[in-house]
């Protein structure tokens, strides 16, 4: 941990030409920060599951634009997941990607590998020679399908010392499903997706980590089945971790409405199976929440509930969802916040934190505008919702790469 602590309240009024001094970076408060005001300072958070898109499908968003919506939301790292074009399956595959990410990103990505040669399941991409580039493997849009195939992905990925991060879904279970199979669904006529589709697999995957000793972690869990299983393999000393998203915490499916706004895998579920991720919040048994930031076009998320594209963007408003919602009204402390969204990913992924913080105005109100967002993704369950906390600044690797002041002209 760096000398800031998990977070520091500063006042500039009491120092307005104090100079901001912060491992080796020095920045004056007067730049950036208005009189008679509060501000927190955070370490940079740490997202491990974000779309960014490139290369393939630069139309919903790129490496650029991700990465700046990634610093306006207080983000200094990131881990890229692997659905692109062509997907990274192959050493000369995933280079694309990386080209990219060092010409046009503002903050650190890392960019996942995927564990089958395009993300089909019928066999293992080549691991190995990308091993040194990705922070870790990953089929995510999908699930690993077949039992022998998670399995020798997980031993060659132990032999490389390297995690498998498994988007958990059983496709035979899906049945054309498009929101979560709950009451919404059967009173407005649509089709569900059973919460056995998640757990069933990990279940699966609990037990191949106990076979091959295996590093693992789950993506965005959602089910109340999910949570009790990880916690029960927790208990028994599996080397699993997992992450939820801020919208599951929030949001159930009573508050769906007919927008493609509100679409996104796995699904809104039901209030028992929020509580219930609110409890694995608060005894540890989930150890991240990560965004799935998964911008598309306005056209794509056009759609309604049945015929939109699957996912929401989330970079811009996780931090203030997540401090309105569960800090101010007392479910979990701001320092729970800050291991949910920095130390705690970056322990597990082994993702350094260097000079790398972010400054919130945290006690004024605001009215999400998509329209403002950095992302070329504009669709989120959070549109016109009032919430707490503006960024005003963040600094990565003792860079400012976001400031509400300059907008984006850093
Ligand atoms: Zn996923």
């Amino acid at each position: 941990m760096s000398v800031l602590g998990k977070y520091k309240v500063i006042r500039s009024a009491t120092h307005p030409e104090h100079v901001f001094s912060f491992e080796g970076a020095l920045f004056s408060f007067s730049e950036f920060f208005s009189q008679n005001k509060e501000y927190i300072v955070f370490p940079g958070f740490c997202d491990v599951h974000v779309h960014f898109r490139e290369p393939g499908f630069s139309y919903k968003e790129t490496i650029k634009s991700g990465s700046l919506s990634a610093a306006r939301g207080g983000y200094t790292a990131v881990c890229t997941m692997p659905n692109l074009n062509p997907t990274p399956d192959s050493a000369e595959h995933l280079k694309m990607q990386t080209d990219i990410i060092e010409r046009d990103s503002v903050i650190n990505v890392y960019p996942y590998a995927t564990i089958t040669v395009n993300q089909a399941g019928n066999e293992l991409s080549d691991m190995a020679a990308m091993a040194n580039e990705a922070i870790a493997f990953s089929d995510d849009g999908r699930g690993v399908q077949s039992d022998d195939m998670m399995r020798a992905a997980m031993l060659k990925a132990k032999s490389l010392g390297k995690m498998i991060v498994a988007h958990c879904e059983v496709n035979s279970l899906l049945k054309g499903g498009y929101i979560h199979d709950g009451e919404y669904a059967r009173a407005n006529n649509h089709r569900g997706i059973c919460s056995a589709s998640e757990y069933e697999q990990i279940a699966r995957d609990i037990e191949l980590v106990k076979e091959t000793g295996c590093a693992y972690h789950v993506c965005h869990i959602s089910t109340k089945e999910s949570v009790e299983l990880i916690r029960q393999a927790k208990n028994q000393g599996v080397d699993i971790t997992c992450e939820t998203g801020p919208h599951y915490l929030v949001l159930d499916d009573s508050d769906l409405q007919e927008h493609g706004r509100f679409k996104m895998n796995p699904p809104l579920r039901s209030k028992e199976d929020r509580e219930a991720l609110i409890e694995g919040i608060l005894d540890g048994t989930i150890d991240m929440i990560a965004t799935d930031h998964a911008p598309h076009s306005a056209e794509e998320k056009s759609k309604g509930l049945e015929k939109s594209a699957f996912g929401i963007v989330g970079l811009e408003t996780a931090f203030p969802v997540l401090y309105t919602k569960l800090v101010k009204t007392g479910v979990i402390t701001l320092e729970r916040l800050v291991d949910l969204l920095c130390i705690n990913p970056r322990k597990r992924f082994g993702i350094p934190l260097g000079c790398d913080f972010t400054v919130w105005e945290t006690d004024t109100e605001f009215t999400v505008d998509p329209n403002e967002f950095l992302s070329l993704g504009k669709a989120t369950p959070f549109e016109n919702e009032k919430l707490f906390g503006r960024c005003v600044l963040t600094v990565c690797n003792g860079k400012a790469v976001y400031s509400n002041k300059i907008n984006n002209n850093i």
